[in-house]
């Protein structure tokens, strides 16, 4: 017998937006709302996703509040999926995932990392604080509770069972966004990597804060060995005992979790204020993310990145 996972954990909004967002289809389903992809069957020839998963996944979206469905013709009556405001706001979250794919994952092999700015040059997306608008390194951070600070409910059963089905064969067709779907599109995944951040090394501390059972852990961070995005130190010699801690590649997804935090925050915050606030460190004010272009300095946002050619 396992022992039973605890039914609650700290509230942070990262995880919240992960509760939604961790899974390879939605990544994929939003990733192509923002190449202006709106129709069933133009995501399901892309996506190349069962009819039944892909109504599921969409549906979802709906009910969050990400996609909302709007009617483009009468007779017979057709929709599309159109992105709300909520939607939108994604657009630097999937900014950072093509970030991190194509800084560590060989982004020159795939066009799509290739990402221009208004500026007219190839561009890399930059974090920096709002404030003092310096690059944000995840060492110059602390984190206090916020008004919204509290407990959520531990992720629901379904999602381990749908996290061990999400493997490999949606991205065949599209590569470019393997190694990000790996990490992100599995929950645990992606919420062990948010606790890492927070600080957490070792197995029995990211097994409380989860609330995942022992063998679902031990695979994830089995993974996350593997992607190179943790690495593991002994730090106790009898017995043999290990932590696990970002590597370089690790830490560069930070740009990423503070984007999801960001998202959470706003989105998902139910009425209450962010569960946590996280400070910059050399300016002392709150962390408000601006994410800006490398080459001229100004915002990189929907509007001044959005694709070249929009897909009917
Ligand atoms: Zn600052
Ligand atoms: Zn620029």
């Amino acid at each position: 017998m396992t022992a039973r996972a605890p039914s609650l954990v700290q509230a942070n909004s990262a995880g919240r937006a992960l509760n939604l967002l961790g899974d390879r289809w939605i990544l994929m389903i939003l990733y192509l709302a923002f190449q202006r992809v709106r129709r069933f069957d133009a995501f399901q020839s892309r996506i190349g996703l069962a009819r039944s998963l892909l109504i599921d996944r969409l549906r979802r979206l709906q009910t969050a509040g990400v996609l909302e469905k709007a009617r483009y013709q009468e007779r017979p009556i057709r929709e599309e999926y159109h992105l709300t405001d909520m939607g939108r706001d994604l657009f630097t979250v999937t900014l950072m995932i093509i970030r991190w794919e194509a800084r560590w994952f060989d982004g020159a092999a795939h066009p799509v990392h290739r990402l221009k700015h208004a500026c007219g040059k190839p561009f890399t997306p930059e974090l920096r604080c709002g404030h003092c608008r310096a690059l944000v390194d995840p060492r110059d951070v602390y984190v206090e509770d916020g008004p919204g600070v509290g407990t959520d409910p531990a992720s629901p059963p379904r999602a381990q069972r749908r996290s061990i089905v999400a493997s490999g064969t949606l991205t065949d067709g599209n590569p470019m966004l393997d190694r990000a779907l790996q990490v992100l599109g599995d929950r645990w995944t992606a919420r062990l990597i948010a606790q890492a951040f927070m600080g957490l090394r070792r197995f029995k501390d990211f097994q409380g804060a989860l609330g995942v059972a022992p063998n679902i852990l031990s695979d994830r961070l089995a993974r996350l060995l593997t992607l190179g995005v943790l690495r593991r130190e002994r730090y106790q010699l009898r017995p043999e005992r290990f932590e696990y801690r970002l590597t370089e590649t690790g830490r560069d997804l930070y740009p990423l979790i503070v984007e999801l935090n960001r998202w959470g925050d706003r989105w998902l915050d139910g009425g209450k204020g962010p569960p946590l606030i996280t400070f910059h460190r050399p300016c002392g004010h709150r962390l408000e993310p601006r994410i800006t272009c490398d080459q001229c300095g100004d915002l990189a946002d929907l509007e001044s990145v959005g694709p070249k050619e929009p897909t009917p």
